[in-house]
């Protein structure tokens, strides 16, 4: 695959929607970039720009490798697209619709067969060659849409929330497919979705956007453990937030102490992930409250702590602990689990 990049794409529509910001972004060859981030935020917009569907106000440039691709139409880009709604031809077979761009590429009927029934086989789709599409389930439709999408090496893949409209198990496993896919043939991909488990299973980079604009860009873990802003930390998992008056690294909440807190003295913030922090005895802990409701999820039981004045901790344990509500328990948070974006 090619590497892609976007120098200054600002994308305001006929209506006056302003639904790119000055947009930067570089994808390396090979690489798995997802944008991920509400709905609204310009997620499709970014990829219709790559496509070439739709063209950045002046000044904005698109570069596939070196070569400035910011006005070529679409079908001289040679991307593969793939999208939520299946797009396929309803009254073709499963391989007409995966040789189709081979075709249209003027590809010998020889040629065209041979690659289709490999990428078939490739897809686990060799069953289905003869089958029409309407006679397909949601997961296999998408499989073909896939493989429509690669047969014809596209420079680039673009994927738009490809999995929202499966059901959760055949996700999980498209997903899985998914991500091997794209590690085995080396594709350029950017993959848009607005769920954070599909974005850390599957992007090398996560960028998060909000509103039109870039709100931080990392490798899945740094996203998780690391995030940058408000934005990010709140987007991103399950996240307790604590504040209060910070004096001599105390932060005093109306739960009790919260020690060793990295931020200077006066009013201060620290987020906390669900598995970063500690129930403990009660007697010794700084932080105190009564759990107040429990849900077992397998791999692990989630608490909800209230403390004084309605504070909701939420707190994931090993599955096999036992908690009652109503039962006092102690918090514990380590200094070096504590996200602080304003660091002392
Ligand atoms: P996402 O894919 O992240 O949900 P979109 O890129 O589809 O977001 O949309 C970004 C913003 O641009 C939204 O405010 C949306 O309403 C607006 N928008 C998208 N397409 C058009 C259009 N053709 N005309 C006007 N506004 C649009
Ligand atoms: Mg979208």
């Amino acid at each position: 695959g090619a590497s892609i990049r976007l120098e200054g794409c600002t994308k305001t529509f006929a209506d006056g929607t302003l639904a790119l910001h000055p947009l930067d972004l570089s994808v390396q060859a090979g690489e798995t970039l997802v944008l991920l981030g509400p709905s609204g935020c310009g997620k499709t917009t970014t990829l219709r720009l790559i496509a070439g569907l739709e063209f950045p106000d002046d000044g904005g440039r698109i570069l596939f490798d070196d070569e400035d691709v910011t006005h070529t139409p679409i079908e001289k880009r040679n991307v593969g697209m793939v999208f939520q709604s299946y797009a396929l031809f309803p009254n073709m077979t499963v391989a007409e619709n995966v040789g189709y761009g081979l075709k249209v590429q003027k590809v010998k009927a020889a040629e065209v067969k041979q690659r289709v029934s490999e990428m078939l086989e490739m897809m686990e789709l060799g069953a289905l060659a003869h089958r029409r599409i309407d006679q397909l389930s949601g997961g296999q439709r998408q499989r073909v849409a896939l493989a429509r999408a690669i047969i014809t090496s596209p420079r680039v893949l673009l994927l738009d929330e490809p999995l929202t409209a499966l059901d959760a198990i055949l996700r999980d496993r498209l997903r899985a497919d998914i991500n091997s896919l794209l590690r085995r043939l080396g594709i350029t991909a950017i993959y848009v979705t607005h769920d954070q488990d599909e974005a850390m299973a599957l992007g090398d980079r996560i960028v998060v956007m909000d509103h039109g604009r870039v709100s931080q860009i990392g490798s899945p873990k740094e996203i998780y453990f690391a995030p940058q802003n408000d934005f990010v930390a709140d987007f991103i998992g399950q996240i307790n937030t604590f504040e209060g008056q910070v004096s001599c690294s105390d932060m005093r909440l109306p739960g009790g102490v919260l020690s060793g807190v990295a931020l200077a003295d006066g009013q201060g913030k620290v987020y906390c992930r669900p598995e970063d922090i500690e129930v403990i005895n009660s007697a010794n802990a700084g932080l105190r409250g009564q759990v107040h409701q429990t849900q077992f999820i397998g791999d692990r039981n989630r608490i909800w702590v209230k403390g004084a004045n309605h504070e909701r901790v939420v707190i994931d344990t090993d599955g096999r602990s036992e908690f009652k509500v109503g039962q006092e328990v102690g918090l514990q948070i380590r200094p070096e689990q504590m996200i602080v974006l304003d660091r002392r």
